[in-house]
């Protein structure tokens, strides 16, 4: 996962860094470090110095021990391999300390090429993978004598999604590869930012390079270049605009990004539907002609691409079947060109979800995308792109992009069926009652439950019909917010065995709409309060079963959206009560661009 940032130009490259480095920091953040070249202005001699840090990026003063300087890189690291330490953190300097590298992503060959380096002599000071990259540099560069010519022979060595960024004390020399990973360059008025993001420098410029897998791109003396990196040819840059309207980063007087988002989400679900019908037409064709629609996703997309293919199935009578992303090695069979695959992923960077979208294309299958980050691989990679318009989701944990997904779902479904009209009402009505309904006394319902959760290890979500994958969603966000075992469930699932599992006592949600499921439901309800569980509804409608209930709005074809709210509060209160980071879950990174 992990974030890059490099920064060249005439300003303070340690805080442009450190800025970017922020900016990035929801791909990881168990350690960090910032390295620049630093020159004697005596003798003119450059090196590279380096500070690196366990946890969370922090304030400038910490990179009070470097040089000032107008040129460095920077990393936010999510470890693979090795632990976290300071000595793993990136970047890591080669023996001679000529240069630095770090690393975004995974080497899976490393064993092999760590024994060959080995045996060629070289040593290894750390536990990571990125190491290896960093000796194969230095031993390609022990036979050609040029850095940039290493850099590409030592990446072409590599397996797996990768990305790298290599400074070097001598000539102003910025190098970074792309294989997998993201990687952006930003240019601003005599500044470059090379990020893993356009978000990290989307304050500063809006002019941008999107570097592609296989390509390199070289800062060097004044100059930007890009080759491929298999052959070395030099590569016609394009420079296109960035068209983020919402760039800021702001909590605006929010106490954290979770609860801004979770607030934001009476906009958010608007957004995502700002489609016209001309603009919906080309992926509603496909349906319309399309063998099998497959949705995908990886955690909370996958739910949200359940959802997808409820709606789909149910509201526009096609045959749409959700797969996870990672399990695709039997599905990719099935693939044919006459199937769609509809990818879903808030970054877009998802390396799962594009491994499945890959293997799809292979077979010549079509790419649909609903993604959150304009300008993302998964986006380049549709023939079909949509995008959620949620602004930036900085928070670790997804809300609001759930919802804008499921939403964008609902428009998708009943466009197929000529319908769409329904859908943008369900979605502006569903809006405006969370409008009203996102208030204090809401808050004080939601934070009146958390309180009797506190102290419980195990909690059940039941859902069924449109509700299910909004209960796997919800036991998702009670594990990664509140490290609750929270498990969600079919509760058609119920009386084959997970009944087994309530005792007196047991917290239990049920979700429950006005639909055709809601006598099931309730029965379910019944079975296990029979049984000791205390009963939470989550319901547009209070029944005397509930032994507390939080009301949803109501919104026709779209209440099931709304259900999932209470979760994304009862995991943020949850969290602040037992004293976690809700922004920052342990373990967890946003942009899972490693498999
Ligand atoms: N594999 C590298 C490590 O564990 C990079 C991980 C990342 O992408 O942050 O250090």
């Amino acid at each position: 996962m992990c974030g890059i940032f490099g920064y060249i130009g005439q300003g303070d490259a340690g805080q442009n860094i450190l800025n970017g480095l922020k900016r990035l920091e929801y791909r990881g953040y168990d350690s960090w470090g910032v390295a620049v070249v630093s020159r004697d202005r005596q003798n003119g001699d450059s090196t590279i110095e380096v500070a690196k840090k366990v946890g969370s990026i922090g304030a400038l003063e910490e990179l009070k021990d470097l040089p000032k300087s107008n040129i460095g890189i920077g990393h936010t690291r999510w470890a693979t391999h090795g632990g976290v330490t300071e000595v793993n953190a990136h970047p890591h300097y080669s023996t001679d300390h000529s240069f630095v590298l770090a690393q975004n992503g995974i080497v899976e060959n490393y064993q092999e090429l760590k024994k060959e380096l080995a045996q060629k002599g070289y040593s290894f000071s750390t536990e990571t993978d990125t190491e290896i990259i960093v000796r194969n540099v230095e031993f390609r560069l022990s036979q050609i004598n040029n850095l940039k010519e290493a850099v590409r022979k030592a990446f072409l060595d590599l397996k797996g999604r990768n990305t790298i960024i290599v400074l070097s004390s001598e000539h102003n020399q910025v190098i970074a590869v792309r294989n997998g990973s993201p990687l952006v360059v930003g240019i601003g008025d005599g500044e470059y930012f090379f990020a893993s993001d356009t978000l990290s420098f989307a304050d500063k410029t809006d002019e941008v390079i999107y570097i592609d897998d296989k390509q390199m791109v070289e800062y060097k003396d004044g100059d930007l270049k890009l080759f491929d990196v298999e052959n070395n040819k030099e590569l016609k840059i394009k420079i296109r605009k960035l068209d983020h309207e919402d760039v800021s980063i702001d909590k605006e007087g929010f106490a954290h990004f979770m609860l801004k988002e979770i607030v934001d989400q009476k906009h958010t679900i608007r957004e995502a539907i700002q489609y016209s019908e001309e603009e919906m037409e080309p992926i509603v064709n496909i349906i319309k002609n399309s063998r099998n629609i497959y949705t995908v996703g990886a955690g909370t997309a996958s739910f949200a691409a359940g959802q997808i293919a409820y709606f789909l199935r149910k509201y526009a009578g096609v045959n749409a079947i959700e797969l996870k992303s990672y399990e695709m090695e039997s599905y990719k069979e099935l693939f044919t060109e006459n199937d769609l695959l509809i990818a879903v992923s808030q970054s877009g960077e998802t390396a799962d979800t594009i491994e499945a979208v890959e293997l799809a294309k292979q077979k010549g299958a079509k790419i649909g995308s609903i993604v959150n980050m304009v300008g993302s691989t998964i986006t380049r990679l549709s023939d079909f792109p949509y995008f959620l318009r949620s602004g930036p989701e900085i928070c670790v944990v997804s809300t609001k992009a759930f919802t804008a997904m499921c939403s964008w779902g609902l428009l998708l479904a009943l466009s197929v069926k000529g319908e769409a009209e329904k859908a943008r009402k369900a979605i502006n009505n569903l809006s405006e009652e969370l409008d009203r309904h996102l208030n204090e006394d809401f808050f004080a319902c939601v934070k009146k439950v958390t309180e009797k959760l506190l102290h419980h290890e195990h909690i059940f979500v039941l859902g069924r019909g449109q509700n299910y994958y909004l209960s796997l969603e919800a036991g998702l966000k009670l594990k990664e917010t509140a490290y609750k075992h929270t498990e969600g469930f079919a509760a058609g699932e119920l009386k084959h065995g997970v009944i087994a599992l309530i005792e007196k006592g047991t917290p239990i949600f049920v979700l429950i709409s006005e639909d055709n499921s809601k006598s099931d439901m309730l029965s379910a309800a019944a079975e296990v309060k029979a049984r000791g569980a205390h009963l939470i509804g989550i319901a547009t409608k209070e029944n005397e079963l509930f032994d507390d209930f939080i009301k949803t709005p109501e919104g026709d074809y779209a209440d099931s959206i709304a259900n999932i709210i209470p979760f994304h509060l009862l995991a943020y209160y949850l969290a602040v009560e037992l004293g976690y980071n809700p922004d920052k879950p342990r373990n967890l990174a946003k942009s899972v661009t490693v498999k």
